[in-house]
C-alpha cells in the first residue's frame, strides 16, 4: 500500500533502453516476435493444437514458447483464485510476461480460457499492430464436457467445483477472431489452418 512517504514505480522508475533490444534479437532468430493467443473453454482443445502448432513451427526452424495456463497457474500466478478480479489480473501478468518473451525475440504462443472479451482486448491492446493475433477454439460445451479430459466437468456436476466458465461463468466468445477453429476436423489439420492463416498475415516467413 503507498504512503505518503512511498511513491509508485511508474512515478520514480524509468525504462531503461539497452543496445542488444528487441529488433537485434528478432533478426538473430530470423523471425517476427509475435503471440498467438488461443482462447475457449476448458476442454475445447487449446493446449492440444496450440502444442501441436509449436511442433510444426520448431520444424520450421522459428524459436517458440509455450504458456499454458495450468502452468502459470501453478507458479508465476498460484496466488491467483478465479473470482473477476483473478481472472483479470492472471491474464495481466501473462500478457507482460509474453511481452519479455517477445522482447526476448520469441513467437509465444498462449493456451488460457480468458473468458472476458476485456481482458484480452487489454493484452491485444498492450501489443504492437501485427503482434498478436486471436485464435477462438470454437467447440460446444456438451462436447467439452463428454471429453472433460481433466475430469473437471465431472467435479462440476458433483458440486465440487463452483464458478467454473461455461457452466457457472460467462465466456464471451471473440466476435471477430483472427483464426476461428472447429474441432469437429483433426488436429492437423486445424494446425494446417492456422499456419496458412499464419504466413498469410505475415506472422511466419520461415518455410521447408
Ligand atoms: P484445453 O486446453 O482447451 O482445456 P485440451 O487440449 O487440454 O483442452 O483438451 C482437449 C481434449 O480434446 C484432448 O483430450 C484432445 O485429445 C481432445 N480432442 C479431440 N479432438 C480434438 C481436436 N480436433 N482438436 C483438439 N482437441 C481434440
Amino acid at each position: 500500500m503507498s504512503t505518503s512517504h512511498t511513491s509508485h514505480a511508474h512515478e520514480t522508475v524509468v525504462w531503461h533502453q539497452y543496445s542488444i533490444d528487441k529488433k537485434y534479437r528478432a533478426k538473430q532468430k530470423k523471425q517476427h516476435p509475435a503471440l498467438i493467443w488461443f482462447t475457449g473453454l476448458s476442454g475445447s482443445g487449446k493446449s492440444t493444437i496450440a502444442g501441436a502448432l509449436e511442433i510444426k513451427l520448431a520444424q520450421l526452424g522459428h524459436h517458440t514458447y509455450l504458456l499454458d495456463g495450468d502452468n502459470v497457474r501453478l507458479g508465476l500466478c498460484r496466488d491467483l483464485g478465479f473470482s473477476y478480479h483473478d481472472r483479470c489480473e492472471n491474464i495481466r501478468r501473462v500478457g507482460e510476461v509474453a511481452k519479455l518473451m517477445m522482447d526476448s525475440g520469441l513467437i509465444v504462443l498462449s493456451a488460457f480460457v480468458s473468458p472476458f472479451y476485456d481482458e484480452r482486448q487489454l493484452v491485444r491492446e498492450s501489443m504492437a499492430d501485427g503482434e498478436f493475433l486471436e485464435i477462438f477454439v470454437d467447440t460446444p460445451l456438451e462436447v467439452c464436457e463428454a471429453r472433460d479430459p481433466k475430469g473437471l466437468y465431472k467435479k462440476v456436476r458433483s458440486g465440487e467445483i463452483k464458478a467454473f466458465t461455461g457452466i457457472s461463468s460467462v465466456y464471451e466468445a471473440p466476435k471477430q477472431p483472427d483464426i476461428h477453429l472447429h474441432t469437429d476436423q483433426p488436429v492437423d489439420m486445424l494446425v494446417e489452418q492456422c499456419l496458412a492463416q499464419l504466413r498469410q498475415a505475415g506472422f511466419i516467413t520461415l518455410s521447408h
